[in-house]
């Protein structure tokens, strides 16, 4: 089959197409037929040995995605044969057939095309845990959405219109806040305006908003205790700059704002946490209230350039390759 292939970490034209053997699903294992791969900016960063954990090469990049269970692994009760799932967690995604943890996967809503189901769950489950589960977000606050038109960015406006917050938006380009707006953003700021931080003092009521969704760190991170609120809360999800990010807790202590970190693949392994963000989700889905939006699609021969792009900033919505 064929499938990419990564031998030495560095920038994404390291990746390779090739013909590798088909993989045969280990114990809790499911091969899936793979039809939609979900690229994330963590995997852009895996293959440039820059994630949170150490890239083993060689391997087969892709952590999200969505296919046709083909063949189950010993032990595996969770699912059937024939089903339509996505999975995630692990490696393996860009390829004609993955073998994948069956602990990973999901079901996938009849009305879901496969680039959508790829295009899930990464970025709604993410968005949830920010907003609910460690942002106790509510009805009415506002939330401060970074790099709003991107794949969680998207996942997180929709989401947070859909559980009744108030939104602002930040992006790079008009054309990304106009995005943002059309998911319902109520404020969109361009993130290099250079009076973006008292723009959302203003939009908030003057003090800052009370929840803020940091993914750029780096520098930035220092506008962001400016522009949260005093006892506000900041999700820490991401540091796309890849810059330091320096923080001196007396100005945490001053304003009494608390910074909490969120890694996803982590709270997956709590299966409690997990079921409730699921179940959060379901009536949000159910009702086309949220929609996985859908960026660029390649083919799996593209897959340098769709990584690249995502680095480049030049993707909106959750990057599909489809094999
Ligand atoms: P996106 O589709 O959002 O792409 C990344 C976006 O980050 C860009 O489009 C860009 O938007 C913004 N950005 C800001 N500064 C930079 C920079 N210096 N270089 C590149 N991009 C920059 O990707 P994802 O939705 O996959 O991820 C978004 C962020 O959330 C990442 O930081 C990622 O690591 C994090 N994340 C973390 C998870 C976790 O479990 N902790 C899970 C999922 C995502 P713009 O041009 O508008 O600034």
């Amino acid at each position: 089959m064929k499938a990419i292939v990564v031998e030495r970490i560095g920038t994404p034209d390291v990746m390779e197409l090739r013909e590798v053997p088909r993989p045969a699903p280990r114990a809790g294992q499911v091969l899936l037929r793979v039809e939609a791969v979900g690229v994330n900016f963590a995997d852009a960063l895996s293959v440039g040995g820059q994630y949170l954990t150490a890239t083993k090469v060689p391997y087969v990049p892709g952590m999200e995605l969505a296919g046709t269970v083909v063949e189950l692994g010993e032990g595996v009760t969770n699912v059937q044969v024939g089903q339509r799932v996505a999975a995630l967690g692990g490696t393996g995604g860009l390829a004609e057939y993955a073998a994948v943890p069956a602990a990973g996967v999901v079901p996938v809503p009849e009305s879901f095309t496969p680039a959508q189901a790829a295009a899930f769950p990464v970025s709604f489950m993410t968005a949830y845990h920010a907003l609910k589960t460690l942002g106790r977000g509510e009805a009415g606050e506002w939330v401060l959405v970074q790099a709003a038109a991107g794949a969680l960015g998207t996942a997180s406006v929709q989401l947070a219109k859909a559980l009744g917050m108030n939104v602002i938006a930040l992006a790079s380009t008009e054309e990304k806040l106009q995005l943002a707006r059309n998911l319902g953003a109520d404020v969109t700021i361009l993130q290099d305006d250079p009076d973006r931080v008292q723009k959302v003092r203003d939009a908030a009521g003057g003090k800052g908003v009370p929840l803020l969704l940091e993914v750029v760190g780096g520098s930035r991170f220092d506008e962001s205790l400016k522009m949260v609120a005093p006892l506000g809360r900041i999700i820490f999800i991401g540091n796309a700059s890849r810059e330091e990010v320096s923080m001196n807790p007396a100005a945490l202590m001053k304003r009494n704002v608390s910074v909490i970190g969120l890694w996803l693949t982590s709270l997956m392994l709590d299966a409690e946490v997990s079921a409730a963000a699921s179940q959060g989700l379901a009536p949000l889905i159910a009702s086309g209230k949220v929609v996985p939006q859908v960026g660029p699609s390649y083919g799996l021969a593209d897959s340098s350039r769709a990584f690249q792009d995502i680095l480049d900033r030049k993707t909106t919505g959750k990057v599909v390759i489809e094999p």
